[in-house]
Formats: structure tokens, sequence, C-alpha cells
């Protein structure tokens, strides 16, 4: 599960980032997406299936649930 803004989900628009202390927040929010990337990396090298659900899909049951079963139905 990842937070929009924290995880910078794609042009998402809770992902916008702060128009100030614009260096501070890119540096942060960079090592986000960067430390998630390889986190995903790891996981899918111990051969795990791995979906990122975000924050904006939680709030539609109908795609969540769409998104989960294809997910959990996938080879
Ligand atoms: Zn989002």
């Amino acid at each position: 599960m990842h937070g929009c803004f924290w995880h910078q989900h794609d042009s998402c628009k809770a992902a916008e980032r702060p128009t100030s202390n614009i260096d501070y927040w890119n540096k942060k929010l960079d090592r986000n997406v960067e430390r998630d990337n390889s986190n995903r990396k790891k996981l899918e090298d111990m051969d795990w299936k791995v979906l990122v659900v975000w924050e904006c899909q939680i709030k539609n049951r109908e795609e969540l649930k769409q998104a989960l079963t294809e997910f959990l139905s996938a080879e």
C-alpha cells in the first residue's frame, strides 16, 4: 500500500510536488521512489509477485476489486 504523495503515484493529482522547499522535497521524494523500486526488485528476485495498491485506488472499491482480482488470477 503506497500513499500517492510519499511514493509519487505517476500522473496522480495527489502526488503533485510542493512548490516551496523544492530541493528538499525533490531529494526526499526521489529517494522514496528509488527505495520502492529497489524493494520491488528484491521481492521479484525472490519470486514474489508484487502488486502496488495506491491510496487513491482504495477510494474506488470497484477499481480496487478489479485490480486485486486480476492480480490474484494472473499466472
Ligand atoms: Zn494516486
